[in-house]
């Protein structure tokens, strides 16, 4: 079994009936829309749920902590949803630490990934007792250590390891190369351990791995675990005892129905029980966009329908400010309409009203005739999608509205004029540094 059984919450698949789009998580968008001015994010809480119990039951028996990365959707409400039921944080900034927090998850539960994590920011984490560093340099050890030692505490820690290994993904959310940004070489954790005991503020005792985003194939994974697992066992060998193994985020999902097979979680968990069969200490886990991307779906109207030279345009009040994926890395997002599919199909250019040729959503794509005022979804949109938000074109933020089960709750309203220009100021008082 390759591909994930669809979530009942989220049931939108093209090939259903004419209005089967009308309703998320037992709601009546239309309803919605009426209530809340397009455009704006809806989440279905049962199939974030059903995401987590799915994960949560092939991990079983493991010491296994699933630790949500915040960035791909940081909402309080999403976090606290998800704090309810164990769910903890891969944080990569003091901002998403608050909002772990804040939002009820124990510092026990939460690590700190990223290559930049400055002096201040790893004091602010060692303050609050996370659970572990996952270090990408050594001048990031080093920083560690000083800061440990500063405040007087020991710091635990996980080398990420750079297994370069192809993700099969696009470029830009590819991270287990040997020339992108993260981790280190094996050579190089090799020699950190060698040193290890020089570190008297930090307990040396972890492996991080995470090699990509959007993985539709289970090959990528077990390779990168394969090769950390023969570290592993290197570094018992030598003396090195390795308490906890995180091995990062990554699946994929249904961006595209009909072409996009994401690998099930059952199967995933397979592969780290395969490669990690002999390993008895803690495992971390840090799916992002699998927890949240198909449980999220962007409301948008059409403002008008614009005829073009080739073809026409479709005008939404939805932008690249609300959803930047389509811009930054040429994503697919399936787009229907909310209610009566049944009409002849069309082609269309899906764009913005931001003034960029990149705002588009979709190029060439095949839609039942539409016409202004009319409801269309932008769905998976869960993930890596109010996260990336701006105010671009001073377009304010969209609201989020949570779904369940026929009911509705308002987790963050449309921002305010005022709120986007709040700190802004005329230059009066002139100062010198
Ligand atoms: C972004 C990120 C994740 C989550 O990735 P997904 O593809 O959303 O699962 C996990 N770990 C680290 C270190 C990350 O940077």
């Amino acid at each position: 079994m390759k591909t994930n059984a669809a979530t009942p919450a989220a049931t939108t698949d093209a090939s259903s009936t004419p209005t089967s789009h009308s309703h998320f998580d037992g709601v009546d968008l239309r309803q919605l829309a009426e209530r809340f001015p397009t455009p704006f994010h809806a989440y279905s809480a049962s199939a974030i749920h059903q995401r987590i119990g799915e994960l949560q039951a092939a991990l079983a028996g493991l010491d296994a902590t699933i630790c949500f990365a915040v960035k791909a959707n940081p909402n309080l409400a999403i976090l606290q949803l998800m704090a309810n039921v164990g769910v903890g944080a891969d944080i990569v900034s003091v901002g998403e630490l608050r909002r772990a927090l804040n939002a009820g998850m124990p510092a026990e539960r939460i690590v700190f990934s990223g290559v930049g994590k400055s002096a201040d920011e790893i004091a602010g984490a060692l303050n609050v007792g996370i659970m572990r560093f996952n270090v990408e340099s050594l001048d990031e050890l080093h920083t560690l250590q000083r800061v440990a030692k500063a405040q007087d505490v020991t710091a635990r820690a996980a080398v990420r390891i750079n297994p370069d290994v192809d993700a099969h993904t696009h470029a830009k959310i590819s991270t287990g190369k040997s020339e992108n940004k993260f981790g280190v070489s094996i050579d190089e954790a090799r020699r950190w351990f060698a040193k290890r005991k020089q570190l008297s503020h930090v307990q040396l005792d972890g492996l991080h791995v995470h090699i990509g985003s959007q993985i539709l194939s289970v090959e990528p994974f077990r390779l990168a675990l394969q090769r950390v697992a023969a570290f592993w066992r290197e570094l018992e060998q030598a003396g090195h005892p390795i308490n906890s193994i995180d091995v990062g985020g990554g699946l994929g999902v249904c961006y595209r129905a009909g072409v996009d097979q994401p690998v099930a979680a059952s199967d995933y968990v397979d592969v780290i029980r395969e490669a990690l069969a002999d390993y008895r200490g803690k495992l971390l886990l840090e799916p992002g966009r699998y927890l949240i991307a198909e449980a999220g779906v962007l409301l948008t109207r059409v403002i008008r329908v614009k005829p073009g030279v080739e073809r026409s345009f479709l005008v939404l009040d939805a932008a690249m400010n609300d959803l930047q994926r389509p811009s930054l890395y040429d994503a697919w997002h399936d787009i229907v309409p909310v209610t009566d599919a049944s009409r002849p199909m069309t082609t269309y250019d899906i764009v913005g009203p931001v003034c960029e040729t990149g705002d588009t959503f979709a190029r060439g794509r095949e839609l039942p005739e539409c016409v202004a005022g009319e409801l269309l979804l932008i769905k998976a949109t869960g993930a890596y999608g109010t996260s990336m938000a701006s105010t671009y074109n001073s377009r304010p933020l969209a609201a989020e509205v949570l779904l369940r089960q026929g009911r509705y709750a308002v987790v963050r309203r449309r921002q305010h004029f005022e709120e986007m220009i709040a700190g802004e100021q005329p230059a009066r008082n002139w100062e010198t540094p």
